[in-house]
């Protein structure tokens, strides 16, 4: 629980913490239903909003409690429709959140930390380094600040965020309780309503709290393996030395099996020019995987200045895709969302404080980006 000046930030509560709290007021339990619903359905920050309460039960609320979301510094839309919104955090770093419109869905990506210890190689996340852990307040701020742009939730259907994935900055794994509250939230009918299929956790891999995860709850899980052998994913993700692959995909497959109804993992690839995207990698990727309950999401990578690495080619990506293809495997390739307003993955770099300066160093990424790299016309299986 999230406070300020001795309030109790509402916003964070799962709905057991909501009612613990109504018990402590010395009220009905019962009320955290109708509060919750204020908050999340109809994006109410005012306690006097809450028509269905009595004017005391409001003036009490209002001494012992608050309804805080992060502070907005930004909002942006790209012309293809992808939001993104920058918001300050308590720890007084900024995060990044987007909005994916796709079809039918509507993907709401998250933050779980400011920066991140983690230190992959070709993040630019992982080079700020590691800030703060956001508050369950923060995370699930996230998804109240964009789920009121777009009004309020009228219905089951036609809801504007569909699916959620902790994919933003930081490890979610790492940040576990305050993450593991908001997707209790996310879920949860009296707030987002969102089935659990359709929230997914991603991690680098620690392997340990994925087997604490599937204790206490059953959202979807993304592993980042970004490498086929343990040589290579030593160099990309410095975790995997300490967990290394084959005790990860034994973790992640006691996760998925736990989950039944035919779930899958979701595997994340990184593709890095010359680096993790030749046929050998495919072949050995086939082997790791012959049998594994998973889908294969390739990432081709996002430039950023002075990481090192560049996107392969659209040929080098379509042969790369086809190998694990042709091994039977379910490959998608992420398309490249939102590029307009830097908002595609690992160009989350919302920690920055000054926007001026900001923008002067996205001027200089797009120049580096536009010299180094070809054009890509995306592509999907
Ligand atoms: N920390 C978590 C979730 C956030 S990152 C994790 O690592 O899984 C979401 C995905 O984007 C991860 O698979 C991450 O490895 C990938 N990613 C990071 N930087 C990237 C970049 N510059 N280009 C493409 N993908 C990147
Ligand atoms: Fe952290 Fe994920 Fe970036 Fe690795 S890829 S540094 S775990 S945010």
């Amino acid at each position: 629980m999230s406070e300020s000046a001795g309030k109790i930030n509402l916003l964070g509560l799962t709905q057991a913490e909501m009612e613990t709290f109504f018990d402590s007021l010395g009220e009905k339990r019962f009320r955290a239903g109708q509060v919750m619903k204020w908050i999340h359905h109809f994006g109410v920050d005012d306690f006097d909003a809450m028509t269905n309460l009595g004017k005391a039960l409001r003036e009490k609320l209002r001494v012992a409690a608050e309804i805080r979301g992060p502070e907005i510094v930004s909002q942006d839309i790209s012309s293809d429709g992808t939001r993104k919104w920058v918001v300050r955090v308590n720890s007084g770093s900024c995060v990044e959140t987007v909005y994916i419109p796709q079809g039918g869905r509507g993907t709401l990506c998250v933050s779980s930390q400011a920066g991140c210890a983690l230190d992959c190689s070709f993040c630019s996340t992982g080079k700020q380094g590691f800030n703060s852990d956001l508050t369950a307040a923060e995370i699930i701020g996230q998804v109240w600040i964009a789920n009121k742009s777009f009004g309020s939730i009228p219905a089951k259907i036609d809801r504007a965020i569909t699916n959620v994935v902790m994919m933003g900055m930081g490890e979610p794994l790492l940040n576990f309780d305050n993450v593991v509250a908001a997707m209790r939230i996310m879920m949860d009918d009296l707030g987002y309503g969102i089935s659990k299929r359709k929230v997914t956790l991603s991690t680098s891999g620690v392997a340990p709290m994925i087997d604490k995860l599937g204790e206490v709850i059953d959202v979807s899980l993304a592993l980042s393996l970004h490498a086929p052998n343990n040589e290579l994913r030593n160099q990309l993700v410095p975790l995997n030395k300490k967990y290394p692959l084959e005790m990860l995909l034994d973790t992640c497959r006691r996760y998925v099996s736990r989950l039944g109804e035919k779930r899958v993992l979701t595997i994340e690839y990184t593709l890095l020019k010359d680096v993790n995207d030749q046929p050998e990698h495919a072949a050995q990727m086939i082997a790791l995987l012959r049998d594994f309950p998973c889908k294969i999401n390739l990432i081709p990578f996002n430039p950023f200045p002075y990481s090192g690495y560049e996107r392969p080619s659209n040929n080098a990506i379509r042969r790369f895709q086809d190998l694990l293809h042709q091994a039977g495997h379910n490959v998608t390739v992420r398309t490249t969302r939102g590029e307009d307003i830097d908002a595609a993955c690992g160009q989350l770099v919302g920690q920055v404080a000054d926007r001026t300066r900001r923008s002067e160093r996205y001027i200089a990424v797009r120049q580096l980006a536009d010299d180094a790299v070809e054009p890509l016309a995306t592509h999907r299986s």
